[in-house]
C-alpha cells in the first residue's frame, strides 16, 4: 500500500493491480475524522484557543480547524485586539474567547477552552505553554518545545503539577509517508538504517525573530536541523543518538546572523552503529532525507519535511498517498487522546529528547569534541 510498483510491470497481474490502487485508494480518501470514529465522542468538540496568530496559525492550524471533528477553534490569544475580531468572524467563536497574551490565564475560568496550541516564537513555548497550564488547559507547543532542556522540564513540570496533558507539534508522525519511515524502522523491512543523511535550509534575507537567539532559541538547528534530528530518531526507531559532532558553518551574511549559528553540519551517532551525517542553513534550499539499510533504503527527495509534495522513493519503488491534513489528524489525535485517556504518541519528553540532542550539537560546535548526549 502506497508502493506504486515494486516489480516489473507486466509481472503484475491487471486485477492484483487495479485491486492493490483501489485499496489504496480507499486507504487515502479516509478523512481525519474517520480515524477517530471508535474514538469516545465528546458531546461537542474540544476547544482550542491558538496563542500567536502568525503565519504558521494563519496558513495551516486555523484552516486545520476547519476539518478536525473532536476538536473546533474557540479561542485565541493575540497581541491585536483587531486581529482576534477578525479570527473570532472567521472562525464562529464569541470575541469573550479573544485574550492578550498578558491575559490568557484568564481562561481558567473559560469551559469553552480545552486545549491552548502555543505557536509564539520558540523563546516564549515556555511562558505561554507554562500559563496555559496553570490555567487548567491541555497544551500543545509547536517545535522546537523550547529554547533549552531546562525550559522544557519547566513546561513538563507545570503540566503534571496542573494534571493537563503535553504533546508537540509534531505533525509528521500523522503523515503516511513518515509512519512508513516508523514502519520500516520498526519491523527492520530493510534491515536495521545504519546510515542516514538529511539535508533542510531555506534562504533567508533580513533578520526575522528567527534570526535572534533570544526568541528562537539558536539558528536553522533549532527550526529546521530539529526535522531532521527528529526524523533520524524516527528511521533508529525511537532510539536518540549516543554522541554527536558539529561543526557551524563560516558566517557568509554576519549582519543577520549576528547570535546565532548561519548553518550547521552535524553526525548523530545511534545506539547499534547507526549514523546520521546532516546539515541545515539559512543560505540554502534543501528538504531531504535518507535512511539506508542492508537491504533497502528509502529516501525522502524533495519537500521531506513539509506538509504536501513529498517525492519519496525506496528501493522497493516510488511511494505515493495522497497527503492528509497533518495538522488536521495531529489535533484530532490529541483531543482523542484527552477524551479517551491516553497517552499521546508525541509527548513533551519528544520534544525534550530532541533539546537534548541540539544541546550536545552546539556544544559540540563549540569545543570542536565529539558530545555525548545527555539524556
Ligand atoms: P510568525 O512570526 O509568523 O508568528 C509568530 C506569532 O507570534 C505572531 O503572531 C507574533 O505577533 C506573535 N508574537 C508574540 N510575541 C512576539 C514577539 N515578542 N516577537 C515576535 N512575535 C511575537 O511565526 P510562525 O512561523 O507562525 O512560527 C511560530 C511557531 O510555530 C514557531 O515556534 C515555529 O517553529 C512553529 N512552526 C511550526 C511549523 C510546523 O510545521 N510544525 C511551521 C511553522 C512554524
Amino acid at each position: 500500500m502506497g508502493y506504486i510498483s515494486c516489480m516489473n510491470k507486466s509481472s503484475i497481474t491487471r486485477r492484483g493491480f487495479i485491486g492493490r490502487l483501489s485499496l489504496g485508494a480507499a486507504v487515502m480518501a479516509v478523512r481525519p475524522f474517520d480515524l477517530y470514529a471508535g474514538a469516545k465522542r465528546a458531546d461537542k468538540p474540544l476547544g482550542i484557543a491558538l496563542v500567536g496568530l502568525g503565519k504558521y496559525s494563519t496558513g495551516q492550524l486555523g484552516p486545520a480547524l476547519k476539518q478536525t471533528s473532536l476538536c473546533r477553534l474557540m479561542g485565541v490569544v493575540t497581541g491585536s485586539r483587531e486581529k482576534g475580531e477578525q479570527w473570532a468572524k472567521d472562525y464562529g467563536f464569541p470575541v469573550k474567547n479573544i485574550y492578550s497574551y498578558d491575559t490568557m490565564q484568564q481562561m481558567a475560568g473559560n469551559p469553552d477552552i480545552d486545549i491552548v496550541y502555543i505557536v509564539t516564537p520558540n523563546g516564549l513555548h515556555a511562558t505561554h505553554a507554562i500559563a496555559a497550564a496553570k490555567a487548567g488547559k491541555h497544551v500543545i507547543c509547536e517545535k522546537p518545545m523550547a529554547r533549552t532542556v531546562a525550559e522544557c522540564d519547566s513546561i513538563i513540570a507545570a503540566c503534571k503539577a496542573a494534571k493537563v496533558k503535553l504533546s508537540v507539534g509534531y505533525r509528521l508522525h500523522f503523515d503516511p509517508y513518515h509512519k512508513e519511515l516508523m514502519r520500516l524502522a520498526k519491523e527492520k523491512d530493510f534491515g536495521a538504517f545504519t546510515t542516514m543523511t538529511g539535508d533542510r535550509g531555506f534562504i533567508m534575507n533580513n533578520k526575522p525573530w528567527r534570526a535572534d537567539k533570544q526568541l528562537a532559541g539558536g539558528g536553522p538547528i533549532m527550526d529546521l536541523g530539529v526535522y531532521i534530528i527528529h526524523g533520524a530518531c524516527m528511521a533508529a526507531n525511537g532510539a536518540a543518538p549516543l554522541w554527536v559532532t558539529a561543526s557551524e558553518h563560516p558566517k557568509t551574511s554576519p549582519e543577520i546572523f549576528t547570535d546565532v549559528e548561519e548553518g550547521m553540519n552535524w553526525t548523530m551517532e545511534f545506539p547499534g552503529g547507526g549514523i546520521c551525517t546532516a546539515q541545515t542553513s539559512y543560505r540554502h534550499s534543501a528538504d531531504r532525507f535518507r535512511a539506508e539499510g542492508n537491504k533497502g533504503w528509502i529516501e525522502f527527495k524533495e519537500h521531506a519535511f513539509t506538509y504536501r509534495g513529498m517525492v519519496v522513493e525506496t528501493s522497493r519503488g516510488p511511494l505515493s498517498y495522497t497527503p492528509p491534513n497533518q495538522q488536521a489528524l495531529q489535533m484530532d489525535n490529541f483531543a482523542d487522546c484527552i477524551l479517551s485517556k491516553k497517552e499521546t504518541p508525541v509527548p513533551g519528553e519528544l520534544g525534550r529528547r530532541d533539546l537534548t540532542i541540539i544541546e550536545a550539537i552546539y556544544e559540540a560546535a563549540a569545543t570542536g569534541q565529539r558530545v555525548k548526549v545527555k539524556p
